[in-house]
């Protein structure tokens, strides 16, 4: 049993909330997109939320946590969509929204505290030096950097440059270890990896250094056809156009525009498939001849061509891609879910072709292209048309079978979402950081129950859940 009133005694100074509504609000993310993970997690709720103002209050937190034994969770905006930001054993909710400060900006690089907003610190490196964050979520308006690094994977940005986990997409993390003194460890190179998308299971992220490229007042486009294999087929085209400078290239299947996209509505028709795009101003030119090449595409859309009118009350279209598709989709039909595909390079065209033939408006496609190891293919987030469990499951394995590997959305463990086997590097790191598993436990499979089988295909449940139903 947690001694509160002791922890409390010792966090003395430190921000804290313990209204349990307001403890509540703070122990939830976007977990409920998925009705799996709705369904398990919605009673979750932490003990205390702590607030530090600087890397030694967290120090002191996590000091007088380790002396109590209590568990806690880093969190940042809590945006992310898998329950990675809920505290499944209760305890601390550590909130490092406080901690949001530029420190440093210089050529190619800036050094930012964990929850900084990605929007802000673009605004402080657009202000001093034209740069901008090579990568950001499409929550770049709410989201934090350390979230981010911890609990993101890509996005906009990463149909030039990758994703989080490839090498140069984070320069410097710093880490606070979880001990019973604590230290702040600097992990650089290939070492970043211990704790990027890590969930905050094995260090809590006090700053990070990221690369910067030049900003741009990017354009927005938006091109509809009448056929979504023909949008995948002109947007792989596009996304091989190593002279055409983008920052996101997406297509989403018709009638799912029309009927999500509220704002937009007035440009497209309910049968037509969209390719949304984000393109260089010096580039828009190049892309406009590029486009004329494909007889079927229609710009309905450019955000520099359109009037001051058409422009109101629109959002930028990176609102419109990545898991911003399916917020707008729960917002219109709170019934669908969706799922996280990997279309494998270099049959991506044939493998969605595939799978629309296999599940056609049951699962309307939502593609994202992006550049892994050099090569353009695509990442899909399709929309699932939800009627059970049981075929939701089934609509997976169906995929697997057709060779596109699912990235588990409705799981709230790292394996389950990922690679369903586990890193063992961040399982070194954690052994090393967090001794006695007091980092968000519940996330990690390996850490709870090392012998666990992934070829089973159960569901794994994390005994520690109990103690908080
Ligand atoms: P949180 O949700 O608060 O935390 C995320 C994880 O990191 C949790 O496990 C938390 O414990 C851990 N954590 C947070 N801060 C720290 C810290 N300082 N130290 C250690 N651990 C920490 N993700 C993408 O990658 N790309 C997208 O394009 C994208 N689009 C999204 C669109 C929508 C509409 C939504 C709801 C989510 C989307 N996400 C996306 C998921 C999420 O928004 C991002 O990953 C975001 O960067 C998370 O940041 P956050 O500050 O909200 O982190």
């Amino acid at each position: 049993m947690t001694d509160l009133a002791a922890l409390k005694r010792d966090l003395d100074g430190i921000p804290m909330e313990d209204n349990p509504v307001l403890v509540k609000q703070k122990s939830r993310d976007f977990f409920w997109y998925s009705p799996v993970l709705k369904r398990r997690l919605d009673h979750v709720t932490g003990d205390l939320v702590v607030s530090p103002r600087d890397r030694d209050e967290v120090i002191r937190v996590v000091r007088a946590c380790f002396a109590h034994g209590v568990p806690i969770t880093p969190r940042g905006a809590g945006t992310g969509n898998y329950g990675q930001a809920m505290p499944l054993s209760g305890g601390v909710v550590l909130n490092l929204a406080e901690m949001n400060k530029v420190v440093e900006i210089r050529p190619g690089v800036v050094v930012a505290e964990a929850g900084a907003i990605m929007e802000k610190i673009d605004q402080e490196t657009r202000a001093q030096s034209g740069q901008e964050l090579r990568l950001h979520p499409s929550t770049y308006r709410t989201a934090t950097i350390g979230g981010f690094v911890a609990g993101g994977s890509g996005g906009i940005g990463s149909i030039r440059w990758g994703g989080l986990r490839d090498l140069g997409n984070v320069i410097r993390v710093e880490v606070v270890t979880c001990e019973a003194e604590p230290r702040v460890l600097q992990l650089t190179g290939a070492d970043v990896a211990k704790v990027v998308h890590a969930y905050g299971t094995n260090g809590i992220v006090t700053a990070v250094e990221m690369p910067l490229a030049p900003a741009y007042d990017w354009v927005d486009a938006v091109v509809a056809f009448d056929d979504f294999l023909a949008a995948a087929a002109f947007a792989d085209a596009l996304g091989n156009q190593d002279g055409i400078l983008l920052k996101n290239l997406a297509v989403i299947a018709a009638p799912l525009p029309y009927d999500y996209f509220l704002r937009h509505r007035r440009f497209l028709r309910r049968d037509q498939s969209t390719v949304l795009v984000m393109v260089a101003p010096f580039a828009v030119e190049a892309f406009a001849a590029f486009t004329r090449r494909f007889k079927a595409a229609d710009v309905v859309y450019r955000s520099d061509l359109a009037t001051e009118e058409e422009r109101k009350g629109l959002p930028p279209v990176y609102e419109l891609a990545w898991n911003h598709t399916t917020l707008r989709g729960l917002r219109v039909d709170p019934s669908i879910t969706y799922l996280q595909v990997l279309y494998p390079f270099p049959h991506q065209l044939e493998r969605v072709a595939a799978v629309t033939k296999l599940f056609g408006d049951e699962v309307p496609g939502h593609l994202e292209f992006v550049r892994f190891d050099g090569k353009i293919t695509c990442f899909g987030l399709p929309v699932v048309r939800y009627t059970s469990e049981e075929r939701l499951e089934e609509i997976m394995r169906l995929h697997d079978a057709e060779g596109c590997p699912i990235f588990n959305p409705h799981r709230y463990t790292l394996e389950e979402g990922g690679m369903k086997q586990t890193d063992a590097v961040q399982l070194a790191f954690k052994r090393e950081a967090d001794p006695n598993g007091l980092l968000n436990p519940g996330k990690m499979i390996a850490w709870e129950d090392p012998d666990y089988d992934f070829g089973a295909e159960k569901l794994y449940l994390f005994p520690g859940l109990e103690r908080t139903e």
